[in-house]
C-alpha cells in the first residue's frame, strides 16, 4: 500500500483547467516533468517552444520576456536577476581575452567598476570616451574594439548625446553597441529604430535595462533584461546567460509583469513632476546648473529634442543640481540631511524621491568641460505632489545658509 508521505506528494487532484483572470499564473520550477526519456531527451531549451527546467524558463518568464521585447521593439530577450547582472552579461557572453571594451566617460559606475575589475583581470582591455564628442569615439575604436556601451541620458550628469552617430560610428567599425537603456525604458525612443525615416534602420544590437526601475515601479524588485533583434546574437547570449547559472524567482518576475500596464503613465507622471522643479530650481542661485535633458542649455539638448520628439517627449524621472562651489561638500551633505520627502536612496523609478550627492571627480576620467565647478547632487523623482517636493528643497536649502 501507498505510504501517506508518497499520497501526499502523489495525490492525483488535479485543478480544472480554464481559469482566466486579469493577470498570468506564477508558474514556479526547477525542473518540469517529462512524460518520456525520448521527450527529455529532445526537448530544446534555446526557444519558447518547450519547458525543461525553470532557469530556461517558465510560462512567468517566457510573457515577461515578450512583453519587453514588445515594449523595446526587440525580438529576444533574457532576464538576469539585476540590471547590473544583466550588463554583466553583455560583457561575458561577448568579450574574449585581447579584445577591448568602450564605455562612456558617463556610464553607469559599476559597468566601469566591471572593466576595472574582472574583465581586465581576464585580459580584457577598455577605455573611456567623451559621450559628447562622436570624434573621440572614433579616434578610441580600434580593430581590437568588440564592443561600445552607450547610455542616453548619462548618469548622474545627464549629457545627452548624438547616440545615431555614436551608434553609426561604432557600427561601421564593426563592434557590437549595447545601449544601457534604463532611462529611456522604451518609452522616450526606440533603441532599435533610432532613425525610423531611414531605410536600414539604425539601432543598437543590444539594450540593457535595469527593470529594477521603471517597469518594477515599486522599489522592491532587482531584475534586468538583455533584448536583441538578432537571433545569433541573442543565442551567443543566451549561452552565457545558461552557463552562468541566471535566473529570475517567479514572484519578482510576476511583480513586473503586474506593473508593466501602469508604467507609461508613471513614466509621464515622474517625467511632468521633473521638469516643473528642475525648472524651478534654475530660479535658485544656490544652484550654479541644473542638469536635465529637456532644459534648453542641459548639455545635449538638441540630440535629446531630436531622438525623444515623439509624444510628449519622454524625459524620464531624473535630474540633478551642481551646488555652487562656495558650499562645501560638508554643507552639501547637510543639504542632502535636511530634505524629509526625499529620502536618501540610490536606484529610482518607484513612489518614493530619493537624493544622492556625489563626488563626481572620483567617477570621471576627466571633469566634464560642460560642468559647473561645485558639488553634484542628483534627484530621483517619485510619484509625490510636486508642491510637496519643491517646498522639501526649499525648506533644505536653509541648512545651506
Ligand atoms: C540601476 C541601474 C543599473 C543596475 O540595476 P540594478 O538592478 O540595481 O543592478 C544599471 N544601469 C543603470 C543606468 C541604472 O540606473
Amino acid at each position: 500500500m501507498t505510504q501517506p508521505i508518497t499520497t501526499l506528494i502523489h495525490h492525483p487532484y488535479r485543478a480544472p483547467e480554464g481559469f482566466e483572470a486579469p493577470q498570468p499564473g506564477v508558474f514556479k520550477a526547477s525542473t518540469v516533468f517529462f512524460p518520456s526519456v525520448a521527450a527529455m531527451r529532445s526537448r530544446e531549451w534555446k526557444d519558447k517552444s518547450a519547458y525543461t527546467y525553470g532557469l530556461h524558463g517558465t510560462p512567468t518568464t517566457y510573457a515577461l520576456e515578450e512583453r519587453l521585447c514588445t515594449l523595446e521593439g526587440g525580438l529576444q530577450c533574457l532576464l538576469a536577476p539585476s540590471g547590473l547582472s544583466a550588463v554583466a552579461l553583455v560583457a561575458l557572453g561577448l568579450l574574449k581575452q585581447g579584445d577591448e571594451v568602450l564605455l562612456p566617460d558617463n556610464a553607469y559606475s559599476p559597468n566601469k567598476a566591471l572593466a576595472e575589475g574582472e574583465l581586465k583581470g581576464w585580459g580584457i582591455t577598455h577605455r573611456t570616451y567623451d559621450p559628447m564628442d562622436p570624434a573621440d569615439l572614433s579616434t578610441k575604436m580600434s580593430d581590437r574594439t568588440r564592443l561600445v556601451w552607450v547610455e542616453a541620458a548619462g548618469s548622474v550628469t545627464l549629457e545627452f548625446p548624438d547616440l545615431p552617430t555614436l551608434v553609426q560610428l561604432a557600427k561601421q567599425a564593426g563592434a557590437w553597441v549595447a545601449l544601457d537603456n534604463t532611462w529611456g525604458a522604451g518609452l522616450a525612443f526606440q533603441p532599435f529604430d533610432l532613425l525610423p525615416d531611414v531605410s536600414d534602420n539604425l539601432g543598437v544590437d543590444i539594450s540593457v535595462h535595469a527593470l529594477t526601475k521603471y517597469p518594477s515601479g515599486g522599489g522592491d524588485v532587482l531584475m534586468g533584461s538583455v533584448i536583441t533583434r538578432d537571433v545569433r546574437l541573442h543565442l551567443r547570449l543566451k549561452h552565457a546567460h545558461m552557463r552562468l547559472g541566471l535566473g529570475v524567482g517567479a514572484n519578482d518576475a510576476e511583480a513586473v509583469l503586474r506593473s508593466l500596464p501602469s508604467m507609461p503613465l508613471r513614466y509621464r507622471e515622474h517625467d511632468e513632476t521633473t521638469r516643473i522643479l528642475a525648472q524651478w530650481c534654475q530660479t535658485r542661485e544656490e544652484f550654479a546648473q541644473v542638469l536635465h535633458p529637456a532644459l534648453g542649455d542641459s548639455p545635449g539638448h538638441a540630440h535629446w529634442k531630436a531622438l525623444c520628439k515623439n509624444g510628449p517627449g519622454g524625459a524620464a524621472g531624473l535630474f540633478s543640481v551642481v551646488l555652487d562651489a562656495r558650499f562645501d561638500p560638508q554643507k552639501v551633505d547637510a543639504f542632502c540631511d535636511a530634505l524629509r520627502v526625499f529620502r536618501l536612496g540610490y536606484s529610482w523609478g518607484g513612489p518614493i524621491s530619493l537624493v544622492v550627492p556625489y563626488d563626481l571627480a572620483s567617477m570621471r576620467t576627466v571633469w566634464p568641460r560642460h560642468l559647473a565647478e561645485g558639488t553634484v547632487v542628483r534627484f530621483a523623482i517619485g510619484l509625490e505632489a510636486v508642491e510637496d517636493l519643491q517646498a522639501d528643497i526649499d525648506h533644505a536649502l536653509s541648512a545651506l545658509r
